[in-house]
């Protein structure tokens, strides 16, 4: 089906700015299907699966809805879990931005006094679990009777949780005269059974899957953390050397602010997105068919419009909200019977979005283990070597071996030659690393190297093994690879490669050293 624009919707002022500020570019399928009806007025039942949207299809109507003079409750959406609420409640604060609106979620767990106070101040949105709102309802700190709106977000979760007389107390207990709205990825008996008795004719609302072709091209995905995406995705342009790859966001903030990181590491990277002029995508594609941008960062929307059809790589720096897009945003790569690949990073509850997508696309998504450092730098100097035979084998190379004799005659041997243009070669290669690198300063390690303190030493029993075991974990850096080592009563020293040191020391201090918390900052020279 055809996508809606957010520009099309009749949405106030305020809500336009606040979708435009999460970077938005259009509704998702669920969201062009319920959010007409919903705006109308309609009871609807929403069908779709996780990750499609379904908190700002009902998100968006409940806060247009909101009678600002009114302080009372308004909406009511009941969730299955305080994980579920918390995040509800957060997309609602996004999307409230310029509308000043009180919401509050309430769970069990947390204690229940606090909820009251803060419920006793005026609160318009409330984000529950159904226990939870019974036992205010029960206690009279929840007033039902300016309630016009009424969610059960997850359905099928909350039923399988066994809420269904919870969430029969709630909405026997508010107005008659309400809207409805119900969104599950299932459908059952029971929440039929619930529509029928509390819904007034609701429009069923399903997410067709169409039959795609998806291309034959290899598929792989990373589990990856969202901090650690952006090294691993260099890592893999790395590793494979890709000269043009192509790498979709959800989001026009995503693009901006991954093509920002890209560029900062010293990658030829650009963006597009439709928040850009056409005179800015204009350069942007000029820029990209001369071949002076290796990877091109998009949006769905934007790319749908550019005819750049022969990336060596698609990457999906997100799991795309629906299968369409992933259809859609791998089938750039592996035309005219080249060889194309796919990677799909999938962190957290995204995994359940892909396993959705390989149903619904029977396609045969690979798992890979992230590349460490270590392998990605194997690979590096394979290819270079590579390069290197087929350039003395093909290459027209005359000129310099005149220059290479030119330096032996002057007794330098053609090992020592090689081997110091290769130093050469490989230490311009890495400029843009260690241009970040010299940041360091002067800190007392071998050459090449950058020494470190970490405030863990043996009064944590600390040795020096953990610490080598530690930096594997992180990189895959061998000993062999670590300089030396010094662990001290309440401190250490490390030495790290230059080029890997600001990777190892990010990932140090996020995974800690034998489960303990551990800074880790460039060493003074005197120390
Ligand atoms: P669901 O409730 O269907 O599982 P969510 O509402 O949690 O899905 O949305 C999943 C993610 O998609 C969230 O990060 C949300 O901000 C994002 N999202 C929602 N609508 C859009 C859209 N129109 N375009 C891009 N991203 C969206
Ligand atoms: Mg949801």
């Amino acid at each position: 089906m055809e996508s809606l624009l957010f520009e099309d919707l009749k949405l106030s002022r305020e809500m336009k700015r606040a979708i435009a500020d999460m970077g938005f570019e259009e509704a998702t399928p669920i969201q062009s299907l319920a959010l007409p009806h919903i705006l109308d007025g309609k009871d609807v039942i929403g069908q779709a699966q996780t990750g499609t949207g379904k908190t700002a299809a009902f998100g968006i109507p409940v806060l247009e809805n909101l009678d600002a003079s009114v302080k009372g409750v308004q909406a009511v959406i009941l969730c299955p879990t305080r994980e579920l609420a918390i995040q509800v409640a957060e997309e609602i604060k996004k999307l409230s931005k310029y509308k000043k609106t009180t919401v509050l979620p309430v769970y069990g767990g947390q204690p229940i006094e606090r909820q009251i106070k803060a419920l006793k101040r005026g609160v318009q949105i409330i984000i529950g679990t159904p226990g939870r709102v019974m036992d205010h309802i029960h206690r009279r700190t929840l007033r039902m009777d300016h309630v016009k709106m009424i969610i059960l977000d997850e359905a099928d979760e909350m039923l399988d949780m066994g809420f269904r007389d919870d969430i029969e107390f709630v909405l026997e207990h508010i107005p008659e005269e309400r809207q409805m709205l119900l969104f599950s990825a299932t459908m059952s008996p029971q929440i039929l059974g619930i529509t029928r008795k509390y819904q007034n004719k609701p429009e069923m609302l399903k997410v067709a899957h169409q039959e795609l072709t998806v291309p034959e091209i290899e598929q792989i995905y990373f589990e990856v953390r969202e901090q650690m995406k952006l090294d691993v995705l260099t890592r893999l342009i790395d590793m494979h050397n890709l000269k043009l790859a192509l790498v979709f966001c959800n989001t026009k903030r995503r693009v901006d602010r991954l093509v920002g990181h890209l560029q900062t590491r010293g990658y030829f990277a650009d963006g597009l997105h439709g928040d850009m002029s056409q005179n800015q995508r204009d350069r942007v594609m000029n820029k990209f068919r001369k071949g002076q941008i290796e990877i091109l960062v998009a949006t769905d929307v934007a790319a749908r419009g550019i005819d750049v059809d022969d990336v060596e790589a698609v990457f999906n720096y997100d799991v795309p909200n629906n299968e369409e897009y992933y259809v859609h945003r791998i089938g750039r790569t592996g035309r005219a019977g080249r060889k194309g690949q796919a990677f799909t990073f999938v962190s957290g509850k995204e995994i359940y979005q892909l396993r959705d997508i390989q149903r619904y696309t029977k396609v045969r998504i690979e798992q890979q283990k992230i590349p460490s450092l270590r392998e990605v730098e194997e690979v590096k100097r394979d290819l270079f070597l590579e390069r290197l035979r087929k350039e003395i084998d093909e290459g027209d190379i005359d000129r310099e071996i005149h220059l290479i004799e030119r330096l032996m005659e002057e007794e330098y041997s053609s090992l020592d030659i090689a081997a110091a243009l290769l130093k050469l070669y490989v230490g311009g290669k890495d400029d843009s690393s260690s241009q970040n690198d010299s940041k360091y300063g002067e800190t007392g390690a071998q050459p090449g190297m950058v020494r470190f303190f970490v405030n863990v030493g043996r009064k944590q029993k600390v040795k020096a093994k953990d610490i080598v075991k530690a930096i594997g974990e992180v990189s895959g850096l061998s000993s062999t690879s670590i300089g030396r080592i010094d662990v001290l009563d309440k401190f250490s020293f490390v030495e790290l490669p230059q080029q890997h040191a600001r990777e190892v020391v990010g990932a140090l201090q996020r995974k800690g050293i034998k489960g303990l918390r551990v800074n880790v900052e460039p060493a003074n020279k005197k120390m």
